[in-house]
């Protein structure tokens, strides 16, 4: 079994979001956000179960006109009748203090409000506005995310800030200045929410931008000015690889310095694509990283010119499916199988040594070698498969391996 990483955490103030809590000791949670028309109660519904269900343990969507904020209600009591008890957010830009206002059954639908510190109102408005939101959340007892964004950022604190740097005798580049304009709105904003008479447990403070060094800056930033949680996102991650390689970047150099409580994956899914990888991203993030376990993992090697034939990229590929399929059942049955690893390797340069390191891992034989597949359990080679069944055979290993090792019967075996 893999051990969880020892990180160092930032300390900030846990906040309860409905059964969830996010920061102070508790484990980093995954979010997600919808991408369906939440005037669109069904749609709506469906993507949040699909996305509740795929790990995520917090799901945004979301409320920009009237329609939307009817609808957050419908949606809210068709996911508790099938028992989905998934921590809602509201998104909220321009309009949230009104909506907020008008309708009172959304405004208790909801577990926790997005605010955009930047797109709350403008010039006289802007702090009426932003105060009565924050009173909405007193009202309803719900926590905020301030959640500042490089794109709509507060254009007066901006312009203050870079007009004060251009009078310096040795102005500091535009980007930092802008960085430090980010984490002013959040802090300030923050702040004003306090002084409203909100609790530190109630504020979640985000401040995302596009470029992962910013990202780096920003976030060390806000740790070191506070202790408020912090939710880490890379904003318009962008598409495919690019996107999963940028916020996973960006978030581990910060979740490994003890930086976040809550982490989103911003994807741009592709046409058709579904909107649940964002989750299994973060989730990989926090699992690759040593600080949650959600899924068994098959570490493969990349296979090379000592694997002309396609036996073990099959196996490796069928096992990791075979794994993903089984977890929803496994995961009340046997407690504990999330963080098992296992090892599919293509030859014996470094295929024993691999397995050994697994739970259970096989060797497969490479071009030229003898054809036979040694399986090692618990770093001893345990069986040696041969012949055309080996896959099903390993297949059989590990399932019983599973079910002696997290079944009942193994549970007993440990407190034995
Ligand atoms: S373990 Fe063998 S097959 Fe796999 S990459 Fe290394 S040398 Fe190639």
């Amino acid at each position: 079994m893999v051990a969880l990483a020892e990180i160092k955490r930032h300390k900030t103030h846990p906040v309860k979001v409905r059964g969830v809590i996010v920061g102070g000791d508790a484990p980093v949670v995954v979010q997600s956000m919808t991408n369906t028309d939440t005037a669109d109660v069904q749609a709506s519904f469906a993507q949040i179960r699909e996305l509740f269900l795929a790990g995520s343990e917090i799901v945004r969507l979301t409320v920009n006109n009237d329609e939307a904020a009817k609808a957050v209600p419908k949606i809210r009591t068709l996911l508790d009748k099938e028992g989905l008890d998934v921590p809602l957010a509201g998104c909220f830009h321009y309009n949230g203090h009104k909506l907020l206002a008008d309708y009172p059954e959304m405004a208790q639908a909801l577990d926790k409000y997005r605010i955009n510190p930047g797109n709350v109102g403008f010039g006289k408005k802007r702090d009426g506005q932003f105060e009565m939101m924050i009173e909405a959340a007193l009202k309803y007892n719900k926590s905020v995310r301030i959640g500042v964004n490089w794109g709509s950022l507060d254009q007066t604190l901006s312009t203050k800030l870079m007009d004060e740097n251009a009078a310096l005798d040795k102005p500091q580049p535009a980007d930092s200045v802008m960085r430090e304009a980010l984490v002013q709105s959040a802090l300030l904003s923050a702040e004003k929410a306090e002084n409203i008479g909100l609790g530190k447990d109630q504020i979640i403070l985000s401040a995302k931008v596009s470029r992962v060094q910013d990202l780096i800056a920003v976030y060390r930033a806000l740790a070191q000015r506070s202790d408020y949680a912090l939710h880490l996102g890379l904003t318009e991650a962008g598409m495919g690889s690019k996107g999963i390689v940028a916020t996973a970047i960006g978030e581990a150099v910060l979740l490994q310095l003890g930086i976040g409580d809550t982490i989103r994956a911003s994807l741009t899914p592709e046409p058709g694509g579904a909107r649940t990888l964002e989750v299994k991203v973060c989730q990989q993030i926090l699992q690759t990283m040593g600080l949650r376990s959600f899924a068994p993992q098959v570490s493969a090697c990349p296979g090379c010119g000592r694997t002309t034939s396609t036996v073990f990229q099959e196996l490796a590929g069928n096992i990791q499916s075979y794994l993903d399929t089984q977890m929803p059942l496994w995961q009340a049955q046997y407690p504990g199988v999330e963080a098992l690893n296992v090892a599919v390797m293509g030859c014996i340069v470094n295929g024993p040594g691999e397995s050994k390191h697994a739970d259970i891992g096989i060797s497969l034989p490479g071009t030229g070698e003898s054809p036979v597949a040694p399986v090692f359990i618990d770093g001893k080679k345990a069986h040696t498969l041969r012949g055309t069944a080996i896959a099903e055979e390993f297949q059989a290993i590990l399932e019983d391996y599973i079910k002696t090792r997290y079944g009942a019967e193994g549970q007993n075996m440990c407190v034995a």
